[in-house]
């Protein structure tokens, strides 16, 4: 079973990017062959300073291998290195009805944000499928809001291979329901552009006040408290054991605990947890040689993978 995930490099990745992608990905490295990129391409839709893209790239390379990503399991590159995706996603575009990238919610969204419409943007998803289409994967581990580019993807593998032949594997989303959805500060999708995030590896301060700043209800000290609707209670349980989350739930229940007492358990529990990574990444800091020959022998890989893919579907539609 071939597993392939990818990230952009678009800012400091964030505890929402860990547990919807990051962590299942790396978990899955052990069951399968698991391919994992830096979707640098995608991210030229938001990111428009060179030197930030290039520093983010480097940033979230550093992340992943922090995170237990092991580059003699996973296949672990850059988007860009492998151009032989960015020819395959014109082929794509040619089975690729304008209707199916117009119902796209992220598009669509981007769009009602009021940023322009340009043809990267509406393409974005063609991209996406040239991605996960290139290597033949099965599994495809991503975030809720994914999971659209991913049927998206398989309507135009199907596509293709009723139009020239059976060239593509059709892939399936894998969505971990407890952790669809990891909430921000506000309640609403914990995401960077929102700005109600806590960075994975923030400065102990940051991560501290962002963590005080989380809304709760106006419930008083003594008030029995709602486990179930608090977003404190929701991020603690990410990181603490069952039976820690189950005493914390009957502390709630019970009354007599204060949200400020929640908050600076869920501060511990989570910085704690984030030791062994937070060491790793200052190691692996200390070694850009080691990050970049580990993404461009990556890189060598996935090509010849994606290679094949390419000539087969060139050779369908006529073009070798
Ligand atoms: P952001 O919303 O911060 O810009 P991205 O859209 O770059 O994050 O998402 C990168 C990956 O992380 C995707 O697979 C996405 O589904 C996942 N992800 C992002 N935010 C969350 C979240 N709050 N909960 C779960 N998964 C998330």
């Amino acid at each position: 079973m071939r597993v392939l995930s990818g990230i952009q490099p678009s800012g400091k990745l964030h505890i929402g990017n860990y547990f919807g992608m990051m962590k299942p990905a790396v978990e899955l490295q052990e069951k399968g062959e698991t391919f994992l990129f830096i979707a640098d391409y995608h991210a030229l839709t938001s990111v428009t300073d060179g030197a930030f893209l290039r520093k983010s790239t480097f940033d979230v390379a550093l992340d992943f291998l922090a995170c237990g990503l092991d580059p003699r399991r996973a296949v672990f590159f850059r988007q860009s290195d492998v151009p032989e995706v960015t020819e395959l996603t014109w082929l794509l575009s040619i089975v690729t009805p304008m209707g199916l990238l117009e119902r796209c919610h992220s598009y669509k969204d981007k769009i009602a944000k009021g940023i322009a419409p340009n043809h990267g943007l509406f393409a974005y998803p063609v991209l996406m499928a040239a991605d996960i289409l290139a290597y033949q994967s099965n599994l495809v581990p991503v975030g809720k809001d994914q999971k659209q580019h991913v049927e998206v993807t398989r309507d135009i593998a199907v596509k293709f291979n009723n139009a020239y032949g059976q060239v593509f594997t059709i892939p399936e989303p894998s969505i971990r329901e407890k952790v669809a959805v990891v909430p921000g500060l506000d309640g609403q999708k914990m995401s960077k552009s929102y700005n109600n995030h806590i960075e994975l590896f923030g400065e102990k301060k940051d991560t501290r006040a962002r963590i005080m700043r989380i809304v709760t209800d106006s419930k008083t000290l003594a008030d029995p408290k709602d486990p179930d609707t608090c977003k404190v209670f929701a991020l603690y349980r990410l990181f603490a054991t069952e039976d820690e989350t189950r005493r914390l739930a009957e502390r709630y229940r019970a009354g007599g605990m204060g949200y400020g007492e929640a908050k600076k358990m869920l501060f511990e529990r989570l910085w704690n947890c984030l030791a062994p990574f937070r060491a790793r990444r200052a190691e692996l800091e200390k070694n850009p040689g080691y990050v970049e020959s580990t993404l461009r022998q990556g890189a060598e890989r996935a090509r010849a993978e994606a290679r094949r893919t390419l000539d087969a579907a060139r050779r369908a539609i006529g073009v070798d």
